[in-house]
């Protein structure tokens, strides 16, 4: 076919022209301007990088900003930030601009963590407490190496609950739900008990939920060195910053709230924050925990440890993920004899935060892609969020000169610098709740880039429909892992990634709200750990996660900071200016047959954790019959798409024949009235396939998490990072005992055979 094939050429030498643009230095100089402060959701060092963003982005596209840059800093839910989203009255040039949300966050205050001996039993009560044998520090060590060390943020958890408590200590492993269960069948009581998990498995904000719902008084939850793989001090490895491994004294911060309940400002759940918004009571808001909570490094964590030795019973006779691996210490599941006692005081208050945007418009505005990233940062950011704040820099700079030199994107590109994510994706919810109406009409897709490197894998997730689109942009970026010279002939970034490994996404970034809220297919991408445990390690939400460690650790030469800019400006390009839409649908109801086998297996069998007893019993042959109608609807959109493809081809080689045929007079108007229909007709297609994911909202959401309205993929109740497809059925089959199962299949295949109508419709 020889003008789509035309038009193929003319996208192939577009990307060649982004290609040469992003530069290992430029994402290098950028990460060293983002890094310099910590910046965490409403410091005044997160306002100066919001509008040094700002300035920043702009600056890359050619726009002339006001001198006064506050001019465009606006109230979300004001006209000018309306005008700005929606482009009315921009309609020509590029634009950028910063809109103000006012949502709770809470800052510490002060916390502290001792150990005592248990009063003597024959003691009286008027007896002072004993001494405390042991004073948690809390704190990380400042280290001479890393400059910006000593200038860290305090340890806590956002969004945890203000608040003492006392209690002996019991030990729930990572406190999954399963940990949870395993304890109370082996009768281990966590009513009253401190409890003391680590990180890993399931969201943070998860174990303090389980713990809660279990009867503890405060959760404990420490870094154990089981998360390093091999690269750890006990094996050998120098810690940070003599060698790669953890520092011991290093304390993963991060959000407590139950994220999978819903995401965003705790206070207004599907409303926008804006300054005068109505708002929950702090104690009603479902997504806060109501327990205190600490994060401990492991170096703190193993007098308590230590505690356990001995009482009830060994970690491991719960179940085998239970113990860590921390050198010298036996893992028992307590209760503990001696007492800890928990301190953890934070301040809950309205306050204002930044997102920032820049748009380039397309010659299509109602087509709009969405590049998302987050900005704010608990430490200094190196690698969360801004090694992807850099990627976007590197990713924005190719575009903007693209732009420069006369491209117009086809559809409209719009980047996001959203604020608050740490706290709970807040930035990107509350503008996902204002904009919903927007978003629904106009959104093709969403790409969020959250770390971009913290590690050498390549990883990928995204809708399925868009998993292609991945994995072949991947393809066509060098390997930066290549060794010496060489990366231009090497496997591609993503050489690692098949269709079968781009992940379903689930949550935990930005994508949440696009995605599980509104239906908009979605991407995440970045280099992250290489499985096995061999690479650097990185102290995620540590005060080591700095530019220092970036660079002489997590990417030096910052060649995977390049090729993720790479990867992010091609998915870019593909969805903005290909005139066919990437969504492929046929991927998508391909997977669904997949994910309803899954189903079917664990009503059949349980879920294979031990967590389910019988099988449930449930009718799927609806489900089952109306995936097929999606099926064989997607395989005729396919047919449509190739024959417009040949229709168009067709018509502009005609067109093409006649401007060669130099007959000045005779104009093409024949075949521009062909064209204009045929085109119209793609448009038509586009906009069928663009809806498709929407398909799967359903208003009344998910049982007892009425926000999470997707019904093909949802974050686990329990999991929270990691996905759980078809999730109202499959958890009403492995957590609910197989309760509400037939109405969460019947209601699946009433939205799969209305989405199936909507993809024949012409
Ligand atoms: N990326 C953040 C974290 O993992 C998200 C926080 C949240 O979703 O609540 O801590
Ligand atoms: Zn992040
Ligand atoms: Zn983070």
């Amino acid at each position: 076919p020889a003008a789509s094939h035309g038009h193929r050429n003319h996208l192939e030498h577009l990307e060649q022209s982004f290609l040469a643009i992003p530069s290992a230095k430029g994402a290098r100089d950028a990460l060293e301007r983002y890094t310099r402060h910590a910046h965490y959701a409403g410091l005044d060092a997160d306002y100066h990088l919001a509008l040094q963003v700002l300035d920043e982005w702009a600056g890359l596209l050619g726009i002339d900003l006001p001198d006064n840059r506050t001019q465009l800093v606006f109230d979300a839910g004001s006209n000018e930030s309306k005008d700005h989203v929606q482009g009315k009255g921009h309609a020509t040039g590029p634009r950028a601009w910063t809109d103000t949300y006012s949502v709770w966050l809470n800052y510490p205050i002060n916390s502290s963590l001792t150990l005592s001996r248990p009063r003597p039993s024959d003691g009286d009560d008027d007896q002072p407490a004993p001494e405390p044998y042991f004073t948690a520090a809390l704190k990380e060590d400042v280290l001479d190496q890393d400059p910006t060390s000593a200038k860290g943020v305090p340890t806590f958890h956002g969004y945890s609950a203000s608040g003492s408590a006392s209690g002996q200590i019991v030990y729930a492993g990572m406190g999954r739900r399963e940990d949870f269960d395993g304890l109370a069948a082996r009768g281990i009581d966590v009513r009253g008990k401190v409890v003391l998990v680590s990180y890993g498995g399931v969201f943070r904000g998860l174990k303090v939920r389980a713990a809660q719902e279990a009867g503890a008084v405060a959760c404990l939850i420490y870094t154990d060195p089981i998360e390093d793989g091999n690269v750890t001090v006990g094996n050998g490895y120098a810690a940070y910053p003599d060698g790669p491994a953890r520092h011991p004294s290093a304390v993963q911060r991060g959000s407590v709230q139950g994220l999978s309940i819903y995401p965003g400002d705790p206070a207004t759940p599907e409303k926008p924050s804006y300054r005068n918004a109505t708002r929950l009571d702090p104690d009603t808001a479902d997504s806060l925990p109501k327990i205190p909570s600490l994060p401990l490094s492991y170096q703190d964590a193993r007098p308590l440890l230590e505690s356990l030795r001995g009482k009830g019973v060994p970690a491991r006779d719960i179940n085998d993920r239970m113990p860590g691996a921390l050198p010298g210490i036996e893992y028992w599941t307590g209760p503990s004899d001696d007492v800890a006692h928990v301190e953890n005081h934070v301040d809950l208050e309205v306050r204002d935060i930044w997102n920032t945007y820049a748009v380039l418009p397309g010659l299509v505005d109602s087509e709009v892609v969405i590049m998302g990233n987050h900005r704010d940062a608990w430490t200094f950011g190196a690698a969360d969020p801004n090694s992807g704040t850099a990627a976007f820099h590197e990713t924005i700079k190719g575009l903007g000169e693209l732009y420069r030199r006369g491209w117009r994107p086809l559809r409209t590109i719009m980047f996001a610098s959203w604020d608050a994510e740490e706290y709970g994706l807040v930035g990107s919810t509350e503008f996902g709740e204002d904009h919903a109406e927007w978003i629904r009409d106009n959104a093709v897709a969403y790409h969020n880039a959250d770390v971009s490197v913290s590690g050498s894998q390549f990883h990928a997730f995204a809708s399925p429909s868009l998993a292609g689109l991945l994995q072949h942009s991947a393809a066509s970026v060098a390997d930066p892992n290549a060794q010496g010279g060489d990366a231009g002939t090497g496997a591609g970034a993503g050489a690692n990634i098949t269709l079968d490994t781009v992940s379903p996404l689930g949550s935990g970034s930005d994508f949440t709200v696009f995605l599980q809220y509104l239906g908009i297919a979605s991407t995440d991408m970045g280099y992250s750990a290489r499985a096995g445990g061999t690479d650097p390690v990185y102290m995620y939400h540590s005060n080591y996660d700095s530019f220092y460690w970036m660079d002489k650790f997590g990417d030096p030469g910052f060649r995977r900071h390049e090729a993720a800019s790479k990867v992010l400006g091609l998915a870019a390009i593909r969805t903005a200016a290909s005139l066919f839409s990437p969504i492929d649908v046929k991927a998508y109801a391909a997977k669904l047959e997949a994910y309803l086998d899954d189903v079917d297996k664990v009503a059949r069998d349980g879920d294979g954790a031990g967590v389910l007893g019988g099988r449930v019993d449930v009718d799927l042959r609806r489900v089952r019959r109306a995936i097929r109608h999606v099926q064989r609807a997607a395989a005729g959109v396919d047919k449509e798409r190739a024959a417009l493809e040949r229709a168009v081809d067709k018509l502009l080689e005609k067109r093409r024949r006649t401007s060669a045929a130099a007959d000045s007079h005779h104009g093409h108007g024949g075949h521009d009235g062909a064209l204009r229909k045929v085109l119209g007709r793609v448009r038509r297609l586009n906009e069928k396939v663009r809806l498709f994911e929407q398909g799967f909202i359903d208003p009344q959401g998910l049982p007892g998490r009425t926000w999470y309205k997707h019904l093909g993929v949802a974050p686990g109740r329990w999991l929270g990072y990691g996905a759980t497809t078809l999730p109202g059925l499959t958890e009403s089959i492995t957590l609910d005992g197989g309760r509400g199962a037939q109405h969460e299949a019947d209601r699946l295949a009433k939205h799969l055979e209305a989405m199936a109508r909507r993809l024949q419709r012409h």
